[in-house]
């Protein structure tokens, strides 16, 4: 494009007022050369007068001896001046007149001159001839011839000549007739003196009569009037010609001048502005708001501050490419053709974009884009723009909030800060029954029952001011009147500056839940086969029976009765058999033992029984043999007439232990006597002589050198998702060959490892191990998501337990999230040694946390719920007879129903059958391991087995996430 000279109004009223302050700068050279001129021309015509009046002078010495040298200079410096003027532009200067009154000054001045030369001429004839008359009367004087009348006569005559020379007042005529007369006379004749001095006389009269002509007519030529004239004139022409040059420049100053004030005006306009355009500019820079500047091309010619905070380019970046740059290509092109079809109006576009930052996130902005125009040329494009992401997410943040709102599980309302309610969900109205109409300005209170007093609520306010929330269970009086258990949560809503805006209430209807809390805790402290009392509520019972007894001095049976040969029914007959047999068995045991005695299932065929208030040992023994009897008694199930019998080991309180579990370990190695005497009978503890102290003796010199001897090693139990029989995960479970003992189960040496302290070097080999797996796995290229360790409830009595396992994990660059903490539930209850915040460290440093055996102990779900767990694990006790056994079915059920609503997922272990894994799927348990998928395999085979499990890709789902939180 060819760059076009354009000329703006102050560029031409600067080249004007340059023009005209030349102009005006010649124009007063002008004007001197006109002033210069002039007094030269006055000068000069002073000149002329001056030498005219010495013209005029010379004429007054008449028969005078001058020097006509002078009076010839000045005709020639006359000549010269009148030819000068002649020359000069005269007409062009002052008017066409002035050359002629010059010529007229010359041609007076050549009769002038013309009259000094006759001047000249006449009086030196006169001169001489004077001079010669007086030479002659000298001569006459003396000449006696002449009479004394003749004498008279002559100086007569001479007088009359002299006051004609002096111009006295004489008459000529009466002169020269006396003249003629004496010329006549006879003296004349005969004087020749006397006759040339009449004839001398007579011309001389003559010569000063042609002098006094002379001098009147040069008195008449009108030279110096006429110079006079001009100069007058001239001076006159001057002074007209200076004043018009005079009022000419004038006006060029008045020009000059107001140029001058516009120019300051504009000047001043061009300050202010130039200043309010540095306004503007330190506005755009400064501005919030995203400036940008394109040519009509879309090429971007000014970025502002904001900008570059926004879009992440620098300035430098930005100029020169096109606003394409930033398009995300979220927006679809419509949305652009829109727009540039406005602004291609020349019209102004207002819309939203969706653009992206240089590190390619998106961002929202609110945009007002306006053609500018120049001079009606299109020039750039002016884009002011909003980043409104924060706002838009706000708004979505929003939008899903109110749906979580409006279908929330939870009931929920909302207060102002004066507790007024301004806003339920639809399940507030379903549980309450009030419709959000009734509740305007109300306060909760109207669901007040009555059933809280009001130190309840001062308290709960209490809490709710100083920690900005509250929970817990209130009963509250719905629409219908009736009153409900509920658990409330109140959380306080504050702004950025911490004022407090609202209140939110969240109720969930505990009905429910306490229902199946009642029956998980009935569960909790019973067996659900037989209802008899579990082994926590045997212990409980036991420990209060204990402290009776210390106090009555009382002694106390403790009874471990097994029934023989029961796996044998179990196996041949069938579990629904086993089970019909332990409930009748458990009856008879019952029902043969008095109502303050206790008796327990604590395992499929074991139980435990305490005897209290007897005198002596004795009536113990009259107990046992009842009981023998009594279980000995034929039983028919179905077709099948069963004879089981039972083998009881007694331990007596204070003799054999003052503890709950000296108690009953002495008690089972009587058992255990009573098993090796040939079964059904009873025997009392002896310590010297039990086989399992000894056993036991055996297992913990063994373990001393296990781990260095490395007798060690683990298996490994794969884990299933049950939906869709995909490989999970693995449980390893330690094995031990003993160079003397052989294989000894891990239920048997774990104890005795857990009591000498080894527990806590054998657990760190295990975990050691477990990490060691998932390495070589990935090396092979395989992935498993999850690997479960049992970690003992003594090891968790170790400090830096969740530290040395986070520090192995992080050595084997593995994340924590894959390691399942398997712990018991007992450790949960056991409140000698369960530690709170050992869970959440572990919980916090990202490893899962599973409660293991869940059913067997005794903890509350109500318990539960606080703990920081992920997932339950149902004892594999519960599993065996399902789907055939009620009982077990509902407990499985429930305790699935519960762990999903308190979000924990549940994995059932010791899934033996199809029919249990269809049970549990349908029931909602995520997750299964048992024979029936696997028997915990070595490291070998379990990778072959991972191998052939492994899909393709890698797996990148989690568990599936839990069942909705309860409350
Ligand atoms: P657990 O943690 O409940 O492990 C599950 C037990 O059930 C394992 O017995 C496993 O072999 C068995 N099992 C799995 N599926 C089935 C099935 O379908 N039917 C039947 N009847 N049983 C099944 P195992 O390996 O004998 O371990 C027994 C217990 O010893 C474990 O119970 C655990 O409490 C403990 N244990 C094992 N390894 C370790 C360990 O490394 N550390 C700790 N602290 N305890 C361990
Ligand atoms: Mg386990
Ligand atoms: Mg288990």
């Amino acid at each position: 494009m060819k760059p076009r000279i354009r000329l703006d109004n102050i560029t031409l009223l600067l080249v004007g007022m340059l023009l005209l302050m030349g102009s005006l700068l010649a124009y007063l050279v002008t004007i001197d050369r006109d002033i210069n001129g002039y007094n030269r021309y006055d000068t000069v015509l002073q000149e002329l007068l001056l030498l005219d009046s010495g013209f005029d002078n010379f004429f007054l010495h008449k028969i005078e001896a001058v020097n006509y040298e002078s009076i010839n200079r000045d005709r020639d410096r006359f000549e010269e001046t009148i030819s000068w003027l002649i020359a000069q532009p005269l007409a062009r200067e002052y008017g066409a007149e002035f050359p002629q009154m010059v010529h007229e000054i010359g041609v007076d001045f050549r009769k002038k001159s013309e009259a000094i030369e006759a001047f000249k001429s006449y009086n030196t004839l006169a001169l001489n001839s004077i001079h010669y008359i007086f030479d002659l009367r000298r001569t006459l004087l003396s000449d006696p011839n002449l009479s004394q009348e003749i004498q008279l006569h002559l100086d007569k005559i001479l007088f009359s000549l002299m006051q004609m020379i002096l111009g006295i007042q004489t008459s000529k005529e009466t002169l020269t007739r006396e003249l003629e007369n004496l010329k006549k006379s006879p003296a004349a004749e005969a004087s020749p003196n006397l006759l040339h001095l009449i004839n001398h006389s007579l011309s001389l009269t003559e010569a000063i009569r042609y002098l006094n002509e002379t001098t009147r007519r040069a008195g008449q030529i009108p030279l110096h009037s006429k110079i006079d004239r001009l100069k007058e004139s001239l001076h006159l022409a001057y002074e007209r010609k200076i004043f018009i040059e005079k009022v000419i420049a004038l006006l060029f100053f008045v020009l000059t001048f107001i140029l001058i004030v516009i120019l300051i005006g504009i000047s001043r306009r061009a300050r202010q502005t130039h200043q309010r355009l540095q306004a503007f500019m330190y506005a755009v820079e400064n501005s919030d708001n995203t400036v940008v500047m394109t040519d009509p091309d879309r090429t971007i010619v000014y970025v502002n501050e904001a900008f570059e905070k926004s879009t992440g380019y620098s300035r430098l970046e930005a100029l020169g490419q096109n606003t394409r740059i930033l398009k995300s290509g979220k927006q679809d092109r419509r949305h652009y053709d829109e727009m540039n079809r406005i602004l291609n109006e020349g019209k102004k576009w207002q819309g939203e974009f969706i653009n992206k930052r240089k590190d390619g996130t998106l961002y929202y902005e609110k945009a007002s884009i306006v053609p500018v125009f120049v001079d009606g040329r299109l020039t750039n494009y002016l884009a002011i723009k909003l980043d409104i992401t924060e706002y838009i997410l706000q708004q979505q943040k929003l939008k899903l909030s109110a749906a979580v709102f409006e279908n929330a599980q939870e009931s929920i309302f909302i207060t102002d800060r004066t507790s007024r309610i301004i806003a339920v969900n639809q399940a507030f109205t379903a549980i309450t029954g009030y419709v959000e109409e009734e509740l305007e300005g109300k306060t909760p209170n109207i669901l007040k029952s009555g059933y809280q007093d009001e130190t309840f609520y001062r308290k709960m306010w209490e809490k709710i001011r100083d920690t900005g929330r509250w929970h817990g269970k209130i009963y509250n009086r719905i629409k219908s009147g009736e009153i409900l258990p509920m658990w409330l949560t109140v959380s306080s809503l504050y702004d950025e500056k911490g004022n407090l805006l609202n209140y939110i209430g969240m109720l969930t209807d505990l009905r429910e839940i306490i229902q199946n809390q009642e029956r998980a805790e009935f569960l909790a402290y019973h067996d659900p086969l037989t209802d008899l009392p579990n082994r926590a509520y045997f212990e409980e019972h036991l420990f209060h029976a204990i402290e009776l007894a210390k106090r009555k001095k009382n002694i106390l049976a403790i009874l471990f009765i097994d029934l023989d040969r029961f796996k044998v029914i179990n196996d041949t007959l069938g579990h629904d058999v086993g089970d019909r047999l332990l409930k009748v068995v458990s009856e008879r045991m019952r029902t043969t033992l008095r109502k303050s005695d206790m008796i327990a299932r604590v395992g499929g065929d074991e139980f435990i029984a305490v005897i209290e208030s007897i005198a002596t040992a004795e009536e113990t023994t009259y107990v046992c043999e009842k009981l023998l009897k009594k279980i000995a008694e034929p039983i028919r199930i179905a077709s099948h007439t069963l004879n089981v019998s039972a083998s009881i080991g007694v331990s007596l309180f204070p003799d054999n232990g003052s503890t709950i579990t000296d108690l009953i370990k002495n008690a089972d190695n009587a058992m255990y006597l009573a098993k090796n005497m040939g079964k059904n009978n009873f025997q009392f503890f002896m310590p010297e002589l039990s086989r399992m102290m000894h056993r036991r003796l055996d297992i913990e010199q063994g373990l001393n050198k296990a781990l260095l001897q490395e007798e060690f090693w683990v298996t490994f139990q794969p884990q299933y998702r049950l939906e869709d029989g995909s490989l999970y995960g693995a449980e390893v479970l330690l094995r031990w060959k003993s160079p003397t003992l052989g294989i000894v189960p891990p239920d048997e040496f774990i104890p005795v490892a857990e009591e000498t302290g080894r527990i806590h070097e054998i657990g760190m080999y295990v975990f050691e191990e477990a990490c060691k797996t998932l390495v070589t796995l990935e090396k092979m290229g395989l992935f498993l998501e999850n690997i479960s360790v049992n970690v003992s409830s003594k090891q968790f009595m170790e400090k830096g337990l969740p530290e040395a396992f986070s520090e192995r994990v992080a050595f084997y660059g593995l994340s924590p999230e894959r390691i399942t903490i398997e712990m018991t539930e007992s450790y949960i209850m056991d409140t000698s040694t369960y530690d709170d915040t050992m869970l959440h460290t572990l919980k916090r440093l990202g490893f899962k946390i599973s409660v293991d055996d869940f059913g067997t102990g005794y903890s509350s779900m109500s318990y539960l719920k606080i703990l920081p767990i992920d997932s339950i694990k149902i004892d594999k006790s519960f599993i065996t007879d399902i789907p055939h056994d009620p009982n077990d079915n509902a407990i499985a059920k429930a305790i699935i129903v519960l762990s999903n609503s308190l979000g924990y997922h549940v994995v059932a272990e010791g899934i033996e059958h199809p029919e249990q894994e269809r049970f549990l799927l349908e029931q909602g348990c995520a997750f299964g391991q048992g024979y029936h998928y696997s028997r915990p395999i070595d490291l070998e085979r379990f990778i072959a087995f991972v191998r052939t499990k492994s899909p393709s890709s890698r797996p990148l789902l989690m568990p599936p996430s839990p069942a909705k939180s309860a409350v």
